[in-house]
Formats: C-alpha cells, structure tokens, sequence
C-alpha cells in the first residue's frame, strides 16, 4: 500500500501499488516509519519545482532492506536506512568538497519524478506512478538508489530515527553548520517552530547560545520550543508593530543569528531585519513556491548582514 497523490491539490488516497524488483545500483525498502515534512505539502499544493503527478510523496522515513539489485555493495537485505532525499554519490566534485552536501548526481539535477534511469518502480491501476525525491517514503515499499541509503545502526528506533531524513539535520545543520552559532553567548531567533525550527532551537542551545527566541502564531509549538531550550516565546499577532522591531527592542541591535523556518517571503524579510544590521546572519531555510521572488531594501544587507541559505542544513547524510 502507498498514499498517492493523484494530482495537485487532491487529498491522498490510500492505495495497492506495485513496487518493481530493484534494478542495478538500486535497493528495495519495507519503510517501517514516516515522517511529515512542510515539504510534502509544497509538493501536494503544486509549489514543488518539476514535481509530476501522479506521485508518492514523502521524504522522511527509516525501514529495512528487503533486496538489492545488481552491484550493490554497501547494504544487504535486513539491513535498517535510512532514506536520503540528498544522496552522496561520493565521487563528484561537490561529494569530494568537505564544505558542500550537495551531491551533483541528485534529482535536481537528474529528475526527481523518476530514478536516475529515467523510469518508475511504482505502478497502480495500470498507470506509471511517480517517485519524489528519489525516496517516496509514504509506501510500504520503496526502489531508492544505493547511493541515497544510509546504513543505521541494528538498534535504532525506526520510528524515532525516520527524523534523521529531513527535519532534524536541516534544523540542526542550519544552527551548527551553516550559521555556525559556535560562540557561547550568542542570541538567535527562530521564526516557525515546526519540526524543523525545533531542530533549530536544539542546535542554538547545543552550541551555547544564551538567548533563543521562539517566534510563531501557534502557542502550541511556542510551548514545545521553551521544552526544547528556547528562552523566549514571541507571537506576533500579540503586537502591533512588526516582528523585526519587537526583536530589535528586545536585544537592543538584533539577534545575532535569525532563522527562518517556515515559508513565506514576508517572514524570510522579517528574519533578515531582525539580525544585527552589521554582524548578523540569517538563514533561509523555508521553501517559497517555484519561482517566487523577495523583495528587500539593499541597505538590509549593504550594512553588513549576511543572509544565506541551507538545504539539509549542510549535512553529508552519508560517508
Ligand atoms: P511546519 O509546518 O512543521 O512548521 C512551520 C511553522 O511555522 C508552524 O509551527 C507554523 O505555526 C509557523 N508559522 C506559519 N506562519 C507563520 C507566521 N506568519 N509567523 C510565525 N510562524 C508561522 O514546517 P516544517 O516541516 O518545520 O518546515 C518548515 C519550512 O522548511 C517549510 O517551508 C519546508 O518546506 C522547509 N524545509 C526546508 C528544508 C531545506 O533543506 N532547506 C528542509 C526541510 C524543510
Ligand atoms: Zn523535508
Ligand atoms: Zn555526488
């Protein structure tokens, strides 16, 4: 069984798929556990770039092996993986580069709707059903690349470690690696405190950072963020004023580190103030839909912030 997603804007219906043997170079998976990311919902909304329909969706998740095709070296069946919507080929020059995590030979740029031979494993009702990702973790069963499995180890929580897919290391890189919160003392805010600005707020106190501001419009998550290490609970729609100038009155210059975690080019804008106006990083992790674009004031940047983005939160997911 898988949830397909029949065509944009459709709910996901539950149905039988056939699930091809895996070809050369590629492994068949029982996913045991799945986790929901924004992403899926990008996907399902028709925001995601190339995406094609029919298709499984998911890109978090952690299962077995059940077979491997022809020269597969580096798992075998019973092992537990998990799926890696960034693969590793290991062998192109980003894969080489210690600083990059972004493989050359991934769906971007080869076609994340098929495998990297250009064909589906999935068929239902007599029609081809598109991968995503290359991972398609809402199935039973999934055909993923070799080189887009990491080995876990025998012990771990499949339910737990599905996380390790996407929402944590995309959180939790983004604070450690790509903002590189390292000085103890440092003050961060993180705008949506879903699963991946959670992460955010783990990495932030896991490097020293003395103030974590939480930043969202559900009080919900708001709770589960002071769990997590954040100091402080911001809602905007408790203010008048914007967002950035609440932060700023807060700190005095701004933050040192902001994040912004949830998808809209409003908050992206927001996030970018609300650091400091000459030593602050801010951090793009959200995803706007295919083809949007941002506006902002150059003076935001021309006075010494750094904006930057991250996909995984700079993690290679697999050696
Ligand atoms: P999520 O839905 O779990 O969390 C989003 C949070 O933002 C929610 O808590 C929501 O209440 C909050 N929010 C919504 N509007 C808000 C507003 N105007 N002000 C403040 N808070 C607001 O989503 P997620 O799974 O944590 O993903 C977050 C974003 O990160 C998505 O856009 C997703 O596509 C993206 N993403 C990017 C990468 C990457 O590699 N860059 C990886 C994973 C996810
Ligand atoms: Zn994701
Ligand atoms: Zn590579």
């Amino acid at each position: 069984r898988a949830a397909v997603a029949w065509a944009v804007g459709k709910p996901l219906s539950i149905e039988e798929v056939e699930v091809a043997p895996p070809k050369a170079g590629e492994v068949r998976v029982k996913i045991v556990a799945a986790g929901i990311c924004c992403t899926d919902d990008h996907l399902l909304e028709g925001c995601f770039p190339n995406a094609e329909f029919p298709v499984i969706p998911g890109h978090e998740g952690a299962g077995i092996v059940e077979s491997v095709g022809d020269g597969v070296t580096s798992v075998k069946p019973g092992d537990k993986v998990i799926p890696l919507c960034l693969p590793q080929c290991g062998e192109c020059t980003f894969c080489l580069n210690p600083e990059s995590n972004y493989c050359l030979r991934t769906h971007f740029s080869e076609s994340q709707s098929l495998l990297p031979d250009r064909t589906s494993r999935f068929t239902c009702k007599g029609k081809q059903i598109y991968h995503f990702l290359w991972v398609s973790t809402f199935a039973e069963y999934t055909v993923i690349p070799e080189y887009a499995v990491a080995k876990i180890d025998a012990a771990a929580p499949l339910d737990k470690v599905c996380l390790f897919g996407c929402g944590f290391p995309t959180g939790y890189g983004a604070a450690i690696n790509t903002a590189k919160v390292v000085k103890p003392g440092s003050t961060c805010a993180i705008f949506g405190v879903g699963g991946v600005g959670l992460s955010v707020v783990m990495g932030c106190k896991a490097a020293g950072a003395s103030r974590i501001i939480a930043v969202d419009i559900n009080k919900d998550k708001l709770a589960k963020a002071k769990e997590l290490g954040a100091t402080d609970c911001v809602n905007p729609r408790d203010f008048k004023k914007p967002i950035q100038e609440v932060l700023t009155d807060m700190t005095g210059h701004g933050v040192d580190y902001s994040f912004e975690a949830i998808g809209h080019a409003d908050t992206m804008t927001a996030a970018l103030a609300s650091c400091n106006m000459n030593t602050g990083v801010c951090v793009m992790i959200g995803e706007l839909p295919s083809g949007a674009v941002i506006s902002i004031d150059p003076i935001l940047v021309l006075s010494g912030r750094t904006w930057k983005g991250t996909l995984l939160g700079g993690m290679k997911l697999r050696k």
